[in-house]
């Protein structure tokens, strides 16, 4: 049995509007499984209704195997952890890991034991006697840990807890998180805008658009294997060049990718692992390219492109190239009302496309480069935006 499962939830708010469609989504035991998408795509509501703050309007949800859908938070035996920590400055950290236990009039000993058992597990043990305010924010969000802990939840569920931080502290708890969560080896819920937070904290990312459940996989297959268009252009950043072109034969078996007046070889060894390519020969589809598939062409390789360069942002050891394209690229908006293939412009048209290459002194706004494309990494989605895997 899966520690949490959705089965066809929907959620309808009082007003009519749908935040949740269909979702049907299994989570397993010790799993740190987030959620991530642009604002308004309902991944906090999906996390409110799994917390018991938010009621399910059709379907049925799960923890372990009770049916919860009308059970409150409490019965619920799951744990909120709070963005802001939501700690109780006047109190020590032990007071503060005891309070939830004291609430539930748990007898004294039991409440020590496992006061001091949680400390142990996250390394507050010596701070026990402090308070919030002489402490580091890493800390502060391990004793917020410790608190929900001790009362030995099913499930931990964190909603955007590092929204409020600077850049660096950010870092340092996103990374406190991790090793948390791989030393209790808890089952975790997590919520977040920031593919960047979602890559590297999750088992397994749900990535979320407008209510629907778009892919859910680890973060490398969502990186690797985007099931469309939105996935594609939502992890990674910069984002993938999602363009509009054609897939043609060319002799020697190879295909030709149209860009403009130039055209991307498809060498024969990239081709003859996509078979499933074929049935879309000589029709619009959309293409997509990562901006680290660009290279700084040396030589002549296969399939490079003559470009002319717009602005270059320069991060030190690489930089970021924003150069003109024959080509109409595609911007995926967060809500599906405008699809792929109603946003499409008449081919050929010009946009900005992005590079993402070691740092070069002598590039800049004008700078005519030849650029290598590296075809294996080169990603096919039909014209409504679906992969063609
Ligand atoms: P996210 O966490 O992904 O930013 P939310 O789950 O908070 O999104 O909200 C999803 C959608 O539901 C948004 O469009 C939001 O405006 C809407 N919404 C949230 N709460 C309510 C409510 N109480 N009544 C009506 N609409 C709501």
């Amino acid at each position: 049995m899966a520690p949490v499962r959705f089965e066809h939830v929907f959620k309808v708010y009082p007003n009519g509007y749908t935040a949740i469609k269909d979702l049907c989504l299994d989570i397993q035991e010790g799993e740190f499984l987030v959620f991530v998408g642009p604002s308004g795509c309902g991944k906090s509501t999906a996390l409110r209704m799994l917390a018991g703050l938010e009621d399910i309007t059709a379907g049925k949800l799960f923890i372990g195997d009770r049916l919860v859908n009308h059970e409150n938070p409490q019965q619920r035996n799951i744990a909120m952890v709070f963005q802001n920590y939501a700690l109780y400055p006047h109190m020590t950290v032990r007071q503060n890991m005891e309070f939830p236990l004291r609430m539930m009039h748990m007898p004294h000993r039991e409440r020590h034991a496992r006061v001091e058992s949680a400390a142990q597990k996250l390394g507050l043990t010596a701070l026990l006697h402090k308070k919030p305010k002489d402490m580091s924010g890493g800390q502060r969000q391990r004793v917020a840990m410790g608190r929900a802990i001790v009362r030995d939840p099913a499930v931990f569920l964190m909603d955007e807890p590092l929204s409020n931080l600077d850049a660096k502290m950010r870092v340092q708890i996103r990374t406190e998180i991790a090793t948390l969560q791989e030393r209790l080896d808890k089952t975790m819920v997590y919520v977040t805008h920031d593919q960047v937070e979602a890559m590297t904290l999750g088992d397994r990312v749900a990535v979320m658009r407008a209510g629907q459940l778009q892919q859910i996989a680890p973060p490398q297959a969502l990186y690797d294997r985007p099931a469309n268009i939105f996935v594609a252009g939502f992890m990674g950043s910069p984002a993938m060049n999602i363009f509009q072109t054609r897939l043609q034969t060319a002799e020697r078996g190879e295909l030709l990718l149209a860009f403009g007046d130039q055209s991307l070889v498809v060498e024969p060894v990239v081709a003859n692992s996509h078979r499933n390519w074929s049935p879309y020969l000589n029709q619009r589809i959309l293409a997509g390219l990562r901006p680290e598939a660009f290279s700084l062409a040396n030589g002549e390789p296969e399939s490079s492109l003559q470009v002319e360069v717009r602005t270059v942002e320069a991060l030190g050891h690489e930089m970021i190239v924003y150069f003109h394209a024959p080509v109409a690229r595609i911007e995926v908006e967060d809500s599906p009302d405008s699809t792929a293939a109603e946003t499409s412009t008449p081919e050929p048209t010009s946009s900005l496309l992005t590079a993402r290459v070691p740092a070069q002194p002598d590039v800049h706004a004008g700078t005519q480069l030849r650029l290598g494309v590296e075809m294996s990494k080169l990603y096919l989605f039909t014209r409504e935006g679906e992969a063609i895997a």
